[in-house]
């Protein structure tokens, strides 16, 4: 089974590092024009440095109006990514308003705000594709996990009721659910070994997952190989959520 993303049109955000800069990469390698959006510059100088095709875009999702005016000014788009995302891990008695308002304005609202831009002009050309990366969080109970896993829970449903919405359109979205895969963010929250062991103690394959593990089944259900598959959430983990 080959896929080829010639004459399609990605856009992948938090692209700067893990899970989405590998499923930027991964896609440039099917043949997809990638459109590379995060925050931070030196990631995505890095990233135009290493491959000179990827269109790179600097923005902060965090801020509705500036993202919506970035993402409405891109052009046509055919596949979307949306892997942007903050973690911040505290017990549920002392997480903080804060802390609980910017998980779920990038997390979630900045989803739909992305979305909303991106799936109207899918639809006016006749269909495309949505991956949300949710996470395993959103599925089985993470001590310490209580804003982020409120926040893929909220994502989890959103992309359900999208696909309801957008599929009469030819607009299929659909969502992964991750365990711990090693990047940046995970290894901030699970370098500890106890806590490492204990989660590899649940996860059947006894590991944690690499980035590129991801970037493929997002790859597979952006293509015109999962044509029937809408409004899933595809546990990405091991097993861990089978036990
Ligand atoms: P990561 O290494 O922290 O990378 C996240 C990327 O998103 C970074 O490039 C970051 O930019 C960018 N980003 C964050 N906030 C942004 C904003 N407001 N505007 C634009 N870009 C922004 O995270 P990751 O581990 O690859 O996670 C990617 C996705 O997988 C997330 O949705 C995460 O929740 C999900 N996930 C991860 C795991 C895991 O174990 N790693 C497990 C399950 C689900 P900066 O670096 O500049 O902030």
């Amino acid at each position: 089974m080959e896929i080829n993303f010639q004459g399609k049109t990605a856009l992948v955000t938090g692209a700067g590092k893990g899970i989405g800069r590998t499923t930027a990469i991964e896609l440039t390698k099917c043949g997809a024009q990638v459109i590379a959006l995060s925050r931070t510059q030196a990631d995505l100088d890095s990233l135009k440095a290493e491959h000179p095709t990827m269109r790179v875009v600097h923005c902060d999702l965090a801020n509705w109006d500036e993202a919506r005016s970035t993402i409405s000014n891109l052009g046509a788009i055919d596949l979307l990514v949306n892997n942007a995302a903050i973690a911040v891990c505290e017990p549920c008695l002392i997480a903080k308003p804060d802390d609980f308002d910017s998980m779920m304005n990038v997390n979630v609202k900045a989803v739909l705000n992305v979305s909303q831009v991106v799936a109207a002009g899918m639809a006016e050309r006749g269909g495309g594709s949505i991956v949300n990366i949710s996470s395993q969080a959103s599925m089985a109970a993470l001590a310490e996990h209580v804003i982020y896993a409120a926040s893929k829970g909220a994502l989890d449903s959103m992309t359900k009721v999208m696909a309801l919405e957008l599929g009469p359109k030819n607009v299929r979205v659909n969502a992964v659910n991750p365990t711990v895969i090693t990047t940046a963010m995970s290894m901030a929250g699970w370098s500890d070994p106890q806590k490492q062991k204990w989660m590899k103690d649940r996860i059947p394959l006894g590991r944690f997952g690499d980035p590129v593990e991801v970037a493929y089944p997002i790859i597979f259900l952006l293509s015109d190989k999962a044509s029937m598959i809408n409004g899933v959430l595809l546990p990405i983990d091991g097993g861990f959520t089978a036990c």
